[in-house]
């Protein structure tokens, strides 16, 4: 079981079932939602995300994907896409362990910064991973 929330601690979550997908985005979308330069993101079955403190405000982040964030403190907790009604993305950095699950790969490095640089050798994929 991983837990998880938000910077004040009013939104709290639990996520069960093995998370996969362990990626860090560097789309200008999660950029933008965060206000950070990449995202790291993991993924479970939206019947294992449950929220056990608060509950988080959601928008519409594109015509296609909704993410949502505490609404008091704003940290990023999900992202969900029409496209895969069964998965939510959770943040990697809201886990309270987010050694636990580290990237297996970095994606939509098209968009990376040109001032990010980085050695971690994880495979690197332009738009989104080959299989997914
Ligand atoms: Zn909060
Ligand atoms: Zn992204």
């Amino acid at each position: 079981m991983l837990t998880g929330g938000c910077l004040c601690g009013g939104v709290r979550y639990e996520a069960s079932g093995a998370p996969f997908h362990e990626t860090v985005c560097h789309c200008s979308m999660c950029r933008r939602a965060s206000g950070a330069p990449m995202v790291g993101w993991f993924t479970v079955r939206r019947e294992g995300l449950r929220f056990v403190a608060g509950a988080p405000a959601r928008y519409a982040s594109s015509t296609w994907a909704e993410r949502s964030f505490c609404p008091r403190c704003g940290t990023p907790l999900t992202f969900e896409s029409r496209d895969f009604p069964e998965e939510v993305d959770v943040t990697t950095a809201s886990l309270d362990d987010p050694e636990a699950v580290p990237p297996r790969d970095h994606t939509r490095t098209a968009t990376q910064l040109g001032w990010v640089r980085l050695a971690d050798g994880l495979p690197r994929y332009t738009d989104a991973r080959d299989d997914s």
